[in-house]
């Protein structure tokens, strides 16, 4: 029988057509094209996997189909092992390609997309991967690396194709629902809607209003929900480019009036370095892929591992550490599925120096807890909040000053712990302080309505310093830290002299 021929593209973490080479690429030939979505099951078996993201993903399909049969061609969507559907696919076809974005993931993606490779190769198709940011593949260090994605962040978008010449007769497959049992980690609470149209709504009512106070307010928690851009489930998702992003940045800062400038620029500046800090962190695991198993640092394997207190663990990730703001940030973030930077880079460092849980443990509640979960910034956050990079300045956060700092009032607290409701604001910081009649006239008692704290943080942290200290004085550290700072550091960060608070995440 004689196959028709195809070209194949495979949506991964780019539901989106604008700004999408591989689907550009396809409509520039007349080969039929079958854009695919596969609903891989191993992957939705993984500890980093969730149904809060498939929910995610589950709008953004819904619509990216219908943005593609606008075009001719609707978007098939298949489930099981992608390597079983391909062959199916190459018995009834004669696929030509199969075009694809390069994706810096988990090291589970990265093997299957060599077996990918590999499959291809023995088939005779050509697998054609492209850059989908500023990640490099192959970089050996970081020596002219932020030149090469600030060239790529300035190339012209690729233009939404108007037409795909489409496969006769295929079975579209059904997008599986929110609740199918294929999704196995739940959730409680909400998720943030996903799809390209809520990203460019969001992304306008961010330049349009929301962003005004961006900066001020980005640690505050109740406050940045709405005030941050609340991109970063579109960016991992891919509803929407960072090159996108970018164009739209640079076209408001053109047409600010006289008076915008001071209010919108300082702000507009700083969501454009972080969107460089996106790419900077997932080139650290594109260049390492290790850091997701591994200490960037060796000399920190071995640190943690051994000391696993389940009942710490499980206080923590339920918001039961009897640390008010500590719980609060947990509680809103397992409800909203996001919580702005600081308070995750809190929620580690308690976890870390305080319950001296190792960072992998603590890291798949949280990227299951994130609808934005994106391993490469992940692994990099998590490594750097704990201390284990050797290339960062150790950053400690003492609950009860980040506390009074961030929630003054306690309004935050109250919200998500309202054990708290009627505790006076002088306590809410530590109401283990209160004595028993204030306890009593607040409805509180500590150990019975509301945990005491479950260590003494000034105790537990003195301990972890000196533990650390061992470490750091260890003969080599300082030549084992150069040669991470080679591969994985910022070549930028040495020259940023005077860093600000919330530039110090960097590195
Ligand atoms: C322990 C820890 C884990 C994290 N895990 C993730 C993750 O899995 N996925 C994720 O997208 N971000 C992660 N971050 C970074 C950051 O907290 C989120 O990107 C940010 O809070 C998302 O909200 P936003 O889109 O409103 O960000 P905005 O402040 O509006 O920033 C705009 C965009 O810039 C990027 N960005 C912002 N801050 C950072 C940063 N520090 N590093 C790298 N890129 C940044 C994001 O893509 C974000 O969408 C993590 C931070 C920590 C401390």
């Amino acid at each position: 029988m004689l196959k028709n021929n195809i070209q194949i593209v495979w949506f991964k973490r780019d539901l989106r057509i604008t700004d999408h080479r591989p689907l550009f690429q396809a409509s520039l030939t007349s080969i039929p094209t079958l854009p695919i979505y596969i609903v891989e099951t191993d992957y939705w078996e993984k500890p980093f996997s969730s149904k809060r993201h498939w929910c995610f993903i589950h709008d953004s399909l819904k619509e990216l189909r219908k943005d593609l049969k606008k075009i001719g061609q609707t978007l098939v969507v298949r489930i099981g092992s992608i390597k079983d559907i391909f062959e199916d696919l190459s018995v009834q076809y004669n696929i030509q390609s199969i075009l694809s974005h390069e994706e810096t993931g988990n090291k589970w993606s990265y093997d299957r997309d060599n077996e990918i490779k590999n499959w291809c190769h023995n088939k005779n198709i050509l697998f054609h991967e492209f850059p989908s940011n500023g990640v490099v593949r192959r970089l050996k260090n970081r020596t002219g690396w932020s030149k090469i994605r600030n060239l790529r962040m300035k190339e012209e978008l690729f233009s939404t194709p108007t037409y795909l010449t489409p496969i006769v007769k295929i079975k579209e497959g059904e997008i599986p629902c929110k609740d199918d049992p294929i999704f196995k980690n739940n959730y409680s609470g909400i998720v943030q809607k996903g799809g390209r149209s809520e990203a460019i709504k969001i992304l306008n009512s961010f330049l349009a209003y929301r962003g005004k106070n961006y900066i001020y307010n980005i640690s505050k928690p109740g406050v940045s929900e709405q005030t941050c851009t609340r991109l970063s489930p579109h960016l991992t998702w891919g509803t929407i480019s960072s090159k996108e992003i970018l164009k739209l940045i640079k076209t408001k800062k053109e047409s600010l009036l006289e008076n915008d400038i001071k209010i919108w620029n300082k702000n507009l500046s700083s969501v454009i370095s972080r969107l460089s800090w996106r790419c900077h962190f997932i080139q650290k695991l594109e260049s390492q892929p290790s850091i997701e198993f591994k200490c960037m640092h060796p000399f920190y394997d071995g640190l943690r591992e051994n000391n696993f207190d389940i009942g710490y663990y499980n206080a923590w990730k339920k918001g039961l550490t009897g640390y008010p703001f500590i719980d609060a940030c947990m509680r809103s973030l397992n409800y909203n599925g996001w919580i702005n930077f600081r308070m995750r880079a809190m929620l580690v460092s308690f976890a870390s120096y305080d319950l001296w849980l190792d960072w992998r443990k603590i890291g798949y509640h949280l990227a299951q807890s994130f609808t934005d979960y994106e391993p490469g910034i992940h692994y990099s956050q998590l490594q750097m909040q704990s201390g284990v990079t050797g290339i960062n300045t150790l950053r400690i956060y003492n609950p009860i000053k980040q506390s009074i700092d961030h929630d003054p009032k306690g309004k935050f607290i109250k919200k998500w712990v309202p054990e708290l409701n009627y505790v006076p604001d002088i306590w809410i910081h530590e109401p283990w302080k209160m004595d028993l009649y204030t306890q009593k006239t607040s409805n509180c008692f500590i150990g019975k309505n509301y945990p005491k704290p479950i260590v003494i943080h000034s105790d537990v942290i003195r301990q972890a310093k000196s533990k650390l200290a061992l470490i750091l004085n260890r003969d080599g550290y300082t030549q084992r830290s150069k040669i991470v700072l080679n591969k994985l550091g910022s070549k930028k960060g040495k020259k940023n002299k005077k860093k600000t608070d919330d530039q110090l995440e960097l590195i």
